[in-house]
């Protein structure tokens, strides 16, 4: 316990409602991501100079503790987003220990990370909000530049681990690069590794470029 975790934040949302989970939540943004989504809602997660504070999950209970009673009231919480929240695993671990038990602790993730980042957050997690973008590997290289073969392995863990039920993924169309045929596939192929819970809906391109 002597090496101090801390993790970089590149923005902290409050009184979030209906959007990032049950409740009223907090939305905590960590900073880099390991893909390059074309439409990505938040460059400025992982552009060149872009700013954020490094925080231990200490100093960031000092930052969202405010909002207790709104959490408590509402079976709200804390939500992890980024950037990639997952690679993060170590410092919502720690989080979760200091946090309130009440609170909720949802993840908004790509799970494109190690599978043992997976294996952990398992333990401290209530929702895991996947955005799988395409299941389709070529469609999925193409849109964000890196493989897929890694969120299949986490896909497949989760359900054989039994989280499935705890699991909302999200099934985007995706302008340019998907269609609705290939969407469809994608949820045919998630159901058959086991999970039910979808969010469909489309990117808006051109929001950064
Ligand atoms: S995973 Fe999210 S943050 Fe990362 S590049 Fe894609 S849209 Fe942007």
């Amino acid at each position: 316990m002597k090496d101090q975790i801390s993790a970089p934040v590149s923005a902290i949302s409050r009184h979030r409602i209906g959007i990032d989970g049950e409740g009223i939540t907090t939305l905590v943004v960590f900073h880099s991501c390991p893909l390059r989504c074309r439409w990505c809602l938040n460059p400025q997660t992982w552009r060149e100079g872009s700013t954020f504070r490094m925080m231990t999950p200490q100093q960031l209970m000092v930052s969202v503790q405010m909002d207790d009673i709104y959490f408590q009231a509402t079976g709200g919480g804390v939500t992890f987003g980024g950037g990639e929240p997952a690679l993060r695993s170590r410092f919502i671990e720690e989080f979760r220990r200091i946090a309130p038990k009440q609170w909720k602790i949802n993840i908004e993730t790509s799970i494109n990370v190690p599978v043992e980042h997976i294996e952990r957050l398992i333990q401290v997690t209530d929702e895991f909000v996947i955005d799988i973008k395409d299941m389709d590997p070529a469609i999925y290289e193409e849109y964000t530049g890196q493989t897929n073969e890694k969120v299949i392995a986490n896909l497949r863990f989760l359900a054989e681990n039994g989280v499935a039920d705890r699991c909302l993924i999200r099934v985007p169309m995706i302008p340019e690069y998907n269609s609705e045929n290939d969407r469809q596939n994608s949820i045919t192929a998630l159901k058959a590794l086991g999970f039910n819970r979808f969010d469909v809906f489309e990117y808006k391109k051109d929001i950064n470029k």
